[in-house]
């Protein structure tokens, strides 16, 4: 009888922890000795370090990165009558904020090739109310800026990434985040950037909008008591931001461990016509925050692979206008016909810096298997 392999994870937070555990005790168990929560050093070492190797002028710390987004937007001066315009396959938080601030989340269909919003679908979706744009840069993969940005200028409309899958994805060098008016990042535990709980935060080269994200998410105000508007609370810890100070080290690493594993399943999986691997647009570089690909077998495909103990995921299988949410908007699959393709077929495989060589093969033999 043969032995059952074990199982091969979707993510391994744990594994990445074993390399961090005692520099964050220490630095955790420092904080509760001094009661440092809320801000202090540690949040602003961090935005100074981040922003640095970004390469952008201000970056505001926040609560998660919804609010990153959301923050930003309303800061942007967006409001009731205004529309913004975001990917038609994403995390829901890219259109929530728009909803929130009172203007009219507007939907692009995606592009077929790498799977972020289509620059001919967001200038058809353009009208006189069109305030700004939020391209998303889907599983690590950049948008297509270089058509977005002079777009967006000519029509004079505002720019929000959302990058909060592609924390140092770069085109021609400069980061995501650090090409439109402002970027927004999420540090959730799983990001390709994480921290031990919910955290975020808000990139920009403009000092007038970082100050004003800076008072608005706490309360107005920069100083205590000084309240020049009305805000909101949405503040970054100081332990989460000790773990991302202390994570910021490893990041290259990581990030070139998900890429060398991503080059290892494509150049495995490439071979087989029924399904299709990632691409790579020209001039970027992809940090695989998700390794997704395409088959029109997935629903067996996972099956087979659940059943040999491979953890897959769908992102997403839902796409955003086809959600109970945005009924109102009385959207039907086919107003997004790339999104609507690819929502049947993709499929996540297990990706996570560290991932061994073994387990990959055993995702490869596996999906060989099924098609063989
Ligand atoms: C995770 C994520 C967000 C939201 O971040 P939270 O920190 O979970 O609020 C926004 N957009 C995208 C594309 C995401 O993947």
């Amino acid at each position: 009888m043969s032995q059952t392999p074990r199982p091969v994870p979707f993510v391994d937070l744990g594994l990445q922890h074993q390399k961090i555990r005692h520099a964050c005790n220490k630095r955790i168990a420092g904080l509760i000795e001094a009661s440092a929560f809320v801000g202090g050093q540690e949040v602003s070492d961090f935005a100074d370090r981040f922003s640095e190797k970004l390469g952008t002028r201000h970056c505001i710390p926040v609560g998660n990165g919804t609010d990153a987004l959301y923050i930003a937007l309303k800061m942007m001066d967006i409001g009731p009558g205004d529309e913004v315009i975001t990917a038609a396959n994403s995390w829901i938080s890219s259109a929530e904020v728009i909803t929130r601030t009172g203007a009219k989340p507007v939907f692009a269909d995606v592009d077929p090739g790498h799977y972020c919003i289509d620059p001919d679908d967001l200038e058809r979706k353009r009208t006189s109310r069109t305030r700004a744009v939020i391209p998303v840069h889907l599983f690590g993969q950049m948008a297509d800026m270089e058509r977005i940005m002079p777009w967006a200028r000519k029509h004079g409309i505002l720019v929000l990434e959302d990058s909060a899958q592609a924390h140092f994805s770069s085109l021609n060098g400069k980061m995501a985040g650090t090409l439109g008016d402002a970027g927004a990042f999420s540090f959730y535990p799983s990001k390709n950037l994480g921290a031990f709980g919910d955290a975020g935060a808000i990139v920009t080269d403009n000092s007038e909008l970082a100050e004003r994200c800076a008072r608005f998410a706490n309360h107005g105000g920069i100083q205590k008591n000084e309240h020049l508007f009305d805000g909101m609370n949405s503040r970054m810890d100081a332990i989460q931001a000790a773990v991302l100070n202390i994570k910021l080290e490893h990041i290259d690493e990581w990030n070139t461990q998900r890429m060398e594993a991503a080059a290892f399943y494509s150049g495995s999986l490439s071979g087989l016509d029924q399904l299709i691997v990632p691409a790579i647009r020209n001039n970027t570089s992809h940090t695989f925050h998700l390794y997704v690909i395409l088959t029109q077998d997935r629903h067996s495909l996972r099956q087979h692979l659940d059943e040999r103990g491979i953890a897959t995921a769908l992102h997403y299988p839902t796409m955003l206008p086809l959600l109970p949410a945005y009924e109102h908007l009385q959207h039907v699959g086919s107003d997004f016909p790339v999104s609507l393709s690819l929502q049947d077929r993709i499929l996540s495989l297990p990706m996570f810096p560290g991932i061994t060589r073994e387990q990959q093969l055993r995702v490869v033999k596996a999906v060989r298997e099924f098609y063989e």
